[in-house]
């Protein structure tokens, strides 16, 4: 059993403390928000009720929540052996809160940043300890995926990265080795054509229903790039291409202007309520009533917003 921090209770930490728990783990996980922590709990606890049903091991939510230790204060990962960081994908953000971990937590902790396309080096470079910090980009949702890309930085030491290997072993991840560039392998090919499809809604070329339809029915894949930019976050999705546009310098990852506008709508996808589609209980129509992929209904083009 290792005593692992989490921070940041959203999508991509409740997930995470989640797995951790399932496999015996004891999980400090933080946030800045009392409401996100409560939230990350609920559902946390439906995940578990629901994992059955949804393809995965039965597992006993009571158990994995009493693995779990909230709290809104930092000084709770003291004990930490590993912490696992999964804040908004805003390099001012994440450099702040890696400077306020070297200071709480214990020396020999490994910091494992969950990112989706800033450069590990980059973050190791934003503490005191760069051979202790390494990369691994779990895949949402966390529990149900089998495997996370796994990108040691410039300094990652051999330990750290036998530590981290380690744990992702007792929790039955396959480590896919990546070496370190911005997007890793995932995102820099998933971002490009998620921000494509968004400019096809954007253009008028075709409804969000059309672009994803011809995913599923003509290439085969379980969702289209718009759904699944919608799991992700409408958000989480545009700041990562805004890292990719900077770091590369390239306007292949210009970020498309309907993406910027749901962002500042509140359009967010799932965890709003509505991104290229609506979802909740009460939404008519609902194309999936399992629970699995929410409730699609409505789609808003561009000029809807
Ligand atoms: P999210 O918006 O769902 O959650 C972020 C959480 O961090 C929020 O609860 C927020 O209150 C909290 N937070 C913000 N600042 C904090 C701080 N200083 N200390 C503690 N908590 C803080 O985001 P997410 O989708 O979970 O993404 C988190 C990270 O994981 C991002 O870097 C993202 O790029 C990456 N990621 C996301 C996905 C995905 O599918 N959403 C997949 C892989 C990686």
């Amino acid at each position: 059993m290792t005593v692992v921090g989490v921070v940041g209770a959203g999508i991509m930490g409740a997930g995470v403390a989640q797995n951790l728990a399932q496999y015996g783990h004891s999980v400090r996980l933080v946030d800045i928000s009392d409401e996100a922590l409560r939230a990350a709990l609920d559902r946390i606890e439906l995940n578990c009720r629901m994992s059955r049903m949804l393809g995965g091991p039965a597992v006993d939510a009571a158990e994995v929540l009493a693995g779990i230790t909230v709290s809104t204060d930092l000084g709770l990962l003291a004990d930490a052996e590993v912490v696992i960081e999964n804040i908004p994908e805003d390099e001012d953000l994440k450099r702040d809160l890696y400077r306020r971990l070297d200071e709480v937590c214990q020396p020999g902790c490994v910091f494992v940043a969950n990112t989706s396309a800033i450069p590990i080096t980059r973050i190791g470079s934003w503490t005191k300890r760069p051979a202790q910090v390494a990369g691994v980009h779990f895949m949402n949702p966390v529990p149900m995926k089998p495997a996370v890309e796994f990108i040691p930085g410039h300094h990652t030491s051999p330990e750290a990265e036998h530590t981290v290997r380690e744990l992702l072993a007792s929790m039955d991840k396959k480590a896919i080795d990546v070496n370190d560039a911005c997007g890793f392998i995932s995102n820099r090919i998933s971002h490009v054509f998620m921000n494509e499809a968004a400019y096809l809604v954007y253009e008028g070329v075709a409804t969000a229903e059309a672009v994803d339809e011809v995913f599923r029915s003509c290439f085969g894949h379980p969702m289209g790039p718009l759904q699944t930019l919608d799991l992700i976050g409408v958000d989480t999705v545009l700041q990562s291409i805004e890292v990719l546009y900077e770091h590369f310098a390239d306007s292949k990852y210009r970020p498309c202007p309907l993406l910027k506008q749901m962002a500042d709508a509140g359009l967010l996808g799932r965890k709003s309520g509505q991104g290229f589609y609506r979802y909740g209980p009460d939404a008519p129509g609902s194309a999936d009533r399992a629970g699995r992929n929410g409730h699609l209904t409505a789609v808003r083009s561009g000029s809807d917003i």
